[in-house]
């Protein structure tokens, strides 16, 4: 059984039956689908490789690949160029729908359900006195009720981010997907990112406990740091939600439940990128249920950790050292000059990947001699 309908709970339903066809799948979700979901809709190559592993590899090819990548530091330091293998901005409201009716076509039962209550006592996890199922996916996102009900505590607000989105008009032939960074309350970035159709996702994030430090209304500070980063964008339907960053993720489950997605906190720090992790952890979780039904959690977690394990040690580390604006300025300072860096910080922020011991003492280096001397310089790369 699966709960939650988004990019991990349809990926766990669907890397389950795909498993195994013909296994009886029901997946719950509060809402009806389409549905919407306040996200910048930026879906990473690496999620893309997630779709073609889920048997749907075609699911987004209607949508524009989004080429270049413009990413602004804190003190303005600004890096432009092509990614190695380009994302898609796809909006929650087609994509997720899209991949629901993925796993109905396989053959996975949806039904809209609020899962309230689950009882871990016996031999079967029994959801709301009616469900009964040998292993469940709680895949039902970051405020996750199932995380709650099994006894591990939501992210503590350190970890948690918070981010609002809109929509704006933006002109058709614009392609790149541009990330402003800003000092104030650091960390924190306004983003755009282009669909293809004369829209753009723009929205503004940052950490919890730097808004609340703020003293001001959370919509006003959010809103109001958009309209100020991007001024040329006035943005429409506006809606906010937190993101449980993966410095702060819990135990993957308890008992016969497994966490994926945000129930699982595992979403980038320093990107706010959740889909592909959400997309693979959701997969994870549904293939060890059908490999080993009795008991799926160790599976599950030898699993997740091959396939995350050193990536997730390595954004631990890198977002304890992006405290400081400094580092962040010197990583995309090197970057501007070195493809290599720049296509490492792609592949950190928004995939699975390390950094290199070389590569740490090149922008250890910078930061250092940044620190010590000199500032920032702005430059694009051709
Ligand atoms: C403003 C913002 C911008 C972001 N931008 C990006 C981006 O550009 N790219 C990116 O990769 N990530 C981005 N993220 C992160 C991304 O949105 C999440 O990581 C992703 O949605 C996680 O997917 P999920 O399936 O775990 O959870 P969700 O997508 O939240 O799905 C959870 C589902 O569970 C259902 N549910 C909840 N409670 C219950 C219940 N009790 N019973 C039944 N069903 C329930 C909900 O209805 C929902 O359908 C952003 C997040 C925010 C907030």
């Amino acid at each position: 059984m699966v709960v939650g309908g988004g990019p991990a709970g349809a990926a766990a339903a669907l890397g389950a039956v795909r498993m195994r066809p013909g296994l009886r799948v029901l997946l719950l979700d509060k809402a009806d689908f389409p549905r919407d979901k306040a996200c910048g809709d930026g879906i990473a190559a690496h999620g893309r490789d997630e779709l073609a592993k889920l048997g749907i590899p075609d699911l987004i090819d209607d949508y524009r690949p989004t080429p270049r990548l413009s990413v602004v530091s804190p003190s303005g330091v600004r890096v432009s160029a092509d990614v190695a293998r380009p994302n898609h901005v796809v909006p929650r409201m087609v994509f997720d729908a899209r991949l629901v009716e993925a796993a109905r076509a396989a053959g996975v039962r949806v039904r809209r359900h609020r899962v309230r209550t689950l009882d871990l006592g016996g031999p079967v996890v029994v959801i709301d006195g009616r469900y009964r199922a040998r292993a469940v996916v709680a895949a039902d996102g970051a405020n996750s009720a199932v995380r709650r009900l099994i006894g591990l505590p939501a992210t503590a607000s350190r970890h948690t981010a918070i981010a609002v989105r809109g929509y704006a008009d933006v002109p058709a032939d614009d392609d790149v997907q541009l990330i402003a960074m800003q000092k104030a309350g650091w960390p924190a970035y306004a983003w755009s990112f282009p669909i293809g159709d004369g829209t753009a996702n723009v929205g503004f994030g940052m950490l919890l406990p730097r808004l609340h430090a703020t003293g001001a209304p959370g919509r006003q500070v959010l809103h109001g740091r958009l309209a100020e980063l991007l001024p040329d964008r006035p943005a429409r339907d506006l809606r906010a939600h937190h993101l449980p960053l993966s410095t702060g993720r819990p135990s993957p489950g308890a008992g016969r439940v497994m966490l994926a997605g945000d129930a699982a906190s595992l979403i980038n720090p320093l990107t706010g990128e959740g889909i592909y992790y959400a997309l693979l952890s959701g997969r994870l979780a549904g293939e060890s249920a059908v490999e080993a039904p009795g008991d799926p959690l160790p599976l599950y977690r030898r699993k997740l950790r091959q396939a995350l394990g050193r990536h997730l040690r390595t954004t631990d580390v890198l977002a304890r050292l992006a405290q400081s604006t400094g580092f962040i300025d010197a990583a995309i300072g090197t970057a501007v000059h070195r493809k290599e860096v720049f296509d490492l910080l792609v592949e950190v922020g928004l995939g699975s990947g390390t950094v290199p011991p070389p590569l740490a003492l090149a922008v250890g280096a910078r930061w250092l001699r940044d620190t010590l001397g000199g500032k920032g310089r702005s430059a694009s790369r051709p």
